[in-house]
């Protein structure tokens, strides 16, 4: 895998606005039909009750 630094968007993936975070990513929540969300710690559970697609249970990636 290669290094690069992603950053969170916070809970909503920056679909609402101000809702955005720039701290360093280290989830990826797959979604259904959309884009995978790429979370940091803080916003990874807000995420899971918040975004719109997220699959249950929640499939949740480690970014490396
Ligand atoms: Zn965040």
């Amino acid at each position: 895998m290669t290094r690069r630094e992603v950053r969170c968007l916070g809970p909503y993936g920056g679909e609402v606005e101000d809702t955005g975070c720039g701290e360093p990513a280290r989830f990826e929540l797959v979604r259904h039909r959309r884009p995978p969300l790429h979370l940091c710690p803080v916003h990874l559970g807000p995420a899971l009750l918040l975004a719109d697609g997220v699959l249950w249970p929640p499939e949740i990636r480690l970014i490396a």
